[in-house]
């Protein structure tokens, strides 16, 4: 088994680490570090990375890998699960999405050592974590007053990547290949297998999207056989991921005052009316239709809109039905009597 060295620490097979990658000296001269979590199995197996926060607005990633990190089955681990709950440190200390100078960091990959703050912030991502990994997740959320449904994004036209996204087990898959500068498309061109999981909102909690996600990574690492397969009951159904063809946004007609009729998870036909923008006097009515039919995968969750604001973000599917069915199957089984992993979770409200 190789040896794994991160920020200077090697970390013995069976072995784990926390340790602080040292990242900057602010003007205060207070140094600034990435946390990182290192947890080694006895036997050999692939290196998982898994980071949240490279949007610094964006915490269910954060909540996601807590629970991760406590979960009992990793004691049987095989291979490295290195995890890194806040990968933009500056942007959550001011809960902000970007960096000081205004950059945003996931569109700043690969980066290198004498770029931006960003660019040095990737490359240091890109020496350090990337670099030591087979494969890895990177957790995200809607913008801010932004919600998403529970969604994995990536290139299934790699068949690697696209078994894996299939195991995460989230009711939708977007295909998508960007030439974007994000971590996901620096990753991807090494060569290593990468998802990018988005749920719920920025600065939020969302207990459902914490739990698919929890139950999302353990799935991979069972498909990578970092962990022993679950026991399977006979009488749960599974969650079949079907993979959008294409996405698109609607957007206000007129700024105003905004009224949704249809929520994440909702089926939507072509011509439907998905909700009215109005004047604060109700003397302007405009209605919002769907251009498509589809799922509502995205959708704005403040009522106050300009002309052009994003409202919702429908996936274009083959049959609809189905993806439904599975948005079902997907609640059911995170908040059922007998959750398949019982974790101590607090209750959704
Ligand atoms: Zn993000």
């Amino acid at each position: 088994m190789k040896a794994l060295t991160i920020a200077g620490k090697t970390i013995a097979p069976g072995e784990s680490a926390s340790i602080d990658l040292p990242v900057a000296l602010l003007h205060t001269r207070t140094p600034l570090s990435m946390p990182i979590q290192v947890r080694r199995g006895r036997k050999d197996g692939p290196t998982l990375f898994v980071s949240a926060a490279i949007h610094g607005d964006e915490l269910n990633g954060v909540e996601i890998i807590r629970r991760l990190n406590q979960h009992k089955g990793l004691s049987r681990l095989r291979g490295t699960l290195i995890t890194i709950p806040i990968v933009n440190v500056y942007g959550v200390i001011h809960h902000s999405r970007y960096l000081p100078d205004r950059r945003d960091l996931n569109r700043s990959f690969p980066g290198s050592e004498r770029g931006s703050v960003a660019s040095r912030l990737a490359d240091l991502f890109m020496t350090e974590i990337v670099a030591n990994s087979t494969h890895g997740i990177d957790l995200h959320t809607g913008a801010i007053h932004r919600s998403n449904l529970p969604q994995i994004r990536a290139n299934i036209d790699d068949p690697e990547t696209r078994r894996l996204a299939h195991a995460f087990g989230v009711p939708v898959i977007l295909n998508s290949d960007l030439r974007d500068g994000s971590m996901r498309q620096a990753a991807s061109e090494q060569g290593m297998p990468m998802l990018l999981y988005e749920a719920g909102e920025a600065l939020r909690f969302d207990e459902l999207s914490i739990r698919g996600g929890v139950k999302g990574i353990i799935n991979v690492m069972r498909a990578l056989e970092m962990l022993p397969a679950a026991r399977r009951s006979r009488s749960r159904k599974a969650v079949e991921p079907i993979v959008a063809r294409s996405t698109t946004w609607v957007r206000a007609p007129e700024g105003g005052i905004f009224r949704a009729f249809t929520s994440l998870g909702m089926r939507v036909k072509k011509g439907e009316v998905l909700g009215l923008v109005d004047s604060p006097f109700g003397e302007n009515e405009e209605e919002v239709r769907s251009p498509i039919n589809g799922l509502i995968i995205g959708k704005t969750v403040i009522p106050l809109v300009n002309e052009g604001d994003a409202l919702f973000h429908i996936a274009r599917f083959g049959v609809v039905k189905g993806v439904v069915e599975n948005v079902e199957v997907f609640t059911e089984t995170l908040t059922g009597p007998e959750p398949e992993e019982p974790f101590e979770e607090p209750p959704i409200i």
